[in-house]
């Protein structure tokens, strides 16, 4: 059996039920799979021919072997179906030109790619509390950018046995984002804004799942934690498939032989997508370099090359929001993953970064990163521009998140020279943040005094792409969700909530 332990020590050797159900574990480190299989060039081979909801049974049973095999497809189905997916395909992927492919993440119900995790962990979480024999109610917490939110508000509502409360940066949102939480509907779920950025609201919900005393009160109460979090392993490992996926459907179009390596550009911010790039290589993916892209937050890109993780360092609001963020909680996975599972080590960094905003790892150690990662960013302009330049060449219209990667792809062309089949992850509709796509493509004139549900016309009527279900009438909805809390009150008004 695939045995989880904890980034941070203690060998806990959990089942994956375990894992999925308890989200962090109690040391406050995050839980990795301790092995396990590969798949072969011939197996890889074989999901060219199947379904994505095949493809997904066949690797995630590789990591939740503890699960049967009937469980997984029933969780696979529910999650991943033409109910909840506009395309039958699930993520297609879009050829751009001879090296670069678009795979698209956003055809679910909340038009972005954390759809792809969230519609199927609380399936995850229903059957692994079965299983552990938990009879207490799980309360999800979720701080969020934006995306995460409304992706887990989807996933959640009215599912039995759960309750989810969702945190978000009060003016950190995009307003198609904030009407979409504000209007969410479900017995079982609770939206509030929080004074303070992503990365306040992140860290208010971790202060939260760490405090023993308000869990101890909360378990007397017969509930219990988790998260939805990209921090929870059940998150992660759905963004796993994806990868082969895409692999699956260039040797299908004859774009690349067995075998033959790719590239993948990932938009990346809290590290959670790209870490699943990672540990689909691992699992035997055929990857040559994960491109890890940043927007002017670029932590990640100074820590890729330089091997110091340095947060201490202005917030900028960008127009891709969901990738504004100073903490990459995944990146904790990929150092114990490269350090050779050095629990002590990663733990002395964790608790660095905590306490003085930076840590610096050895030189062995970002010199492995190196091997498979490369890291660049685009600043508001490049973004902006990159958009059009899609437009015009390829008749595709970018979200400003996808337009952060195919500007770090570009990049990383005329640095390398490397003309590798590449395949850039898009990880929202433009229609989602079509504010900065308007803006990038129509004149002044045409955009001025229209708010953001103006703009899904406007955008819709230009470029002949239909506005995607989940977006339609948002402002017609009634709001049902009005709290605004300081960040210094999140912990009370959760018990206030529960208790
Ligand atoms: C969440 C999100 C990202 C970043 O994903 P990570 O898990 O932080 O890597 C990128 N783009 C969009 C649209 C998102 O919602």
């Amino acid at each position: 059996m695939v045995l989880y332990d904890s980034t941070r020590g203690g060998n806990e050797g959990i089942a994956s039920a375990e894992a999925i159900k308890k989200g962090i574990s109690p040391n406050g480190g995050l839980y990795v799979p301790r092995d396990f299989e590969k798949l072969t060039i011939d197996e890889i081979v074989t999901l060219k021919d199947m379904t994505y909801q095949e493809r997904a049974v066949t690797v995630l049973k590789r990591f939740l072997d503890d699960f049967t095999i009937d469980e997984l497809k029933d969780c696979v189905s529910k999650a991943y179906n033409n109910k909840k997916f506009t395309s039958p395909d699930i993520v297609p992927v879009k050829r751009l030109n001879d090296s670069l492919s678009i795979l698209e993440l956003w055809h679910g119900p909340t038009c972005a790619f954390k759809d792809m995790a969230l519609q199927i962990l609380p399936h995850f979480l229903v059957k692994a509390m079965e299983k552990t024999g938990e009879q207490s109610e799980i309360v999800i917490l979720v701080a969020t950018s934006g995306d995460t939110g409304k992706a887990a508000l989807e996933g959640f509502a009215d599912v039995e046995g759960t309750k989810i409360i969702v945190f978000f940066p009060h003016e950190g949102v995009s307003e198609v984002q904030k009407y979409q939480m504000i209007t969410q509907a479900g017995g079982n779920v609770k939206v509030v804004a929080v004074k303070g950025n992503f990365d306040d609201t992140q860290t208010g919900v971790k202060r939260i799942f760490t405090d023993s005393q308000l869990i101890e009160k909360i378990n007397r109460k017969n509930l219990k934690f988790s998260s939805a979090n990209s921090i929870n392993w059940g998150r992660l490992v759905p963004q796993i498939v994806y990868y082969f996926s895409a692999y699956a459907d260039l040797l299908k179009a004859n774009s690349i032989k067995p075998g033959d390596k790719i590239n993948f550009v990932v938009p990346t911010g809290n590290f959670g997508n790209i870490l699943a790039g990672f540990y689909a290589k691992k699992m035997g993916l055929p990857v040559n370099k994960l491109i890890c892209a940043s927007n002017d937050n670029n932590v990640l890109t100074d820590f890729i090359r330089t091997g110091i993780y340095d947060r201490r360092r202005q917030f900028v609001k960008t127009i891709s929001p969901s990738m504004d963020i100073l903490i990459s909680s995944n990146l904790e996975r990929l150092l114990y993953e490269l350090s050779d599972h050095d629990s002590q080590k990663v733990s002395d960094w964790m608790k660095q970064l905590n306490e003085q905003g930076y840590y610096k790892v050895d030189t062995e150690l970002i010199e492995k990163i190196q091997e498979t990662f490369w890291a660049d960013w685009s600043d508001q302009e490049e973004t902006l521009k990159t958009i059009e330049c899609i437009y015009k060449d390829y008749n595709y219209v970018s979200d400003t998140h996808t337009a952060v990667g195919v500007d770090v792809y570009d990049k990383y062309v005329i640095t390398t020279g490397d003309l590798t089949s590449t395949v850039t992850l898009s990880t929202a509709s433009p229609f989602k943040f079509n504010q900065s796509v308007c803006k990038a493509l129509f004149n002044d004139d045409e955009t001025d005094n229209k708010n953001e549900f103006e703009l899904l016309e406007l955008l819709s009527r230009k470029t002949g792409w239909p506005v995607p279900e989940g977006l339609k009438d948002l402002d017609k909805k009634e709001i049902l969700h009005t709290e605004v809390c300081e960040k210094e009150n999140m912990k009370a008004l959760v018990e206030n909530i529960l208790l």
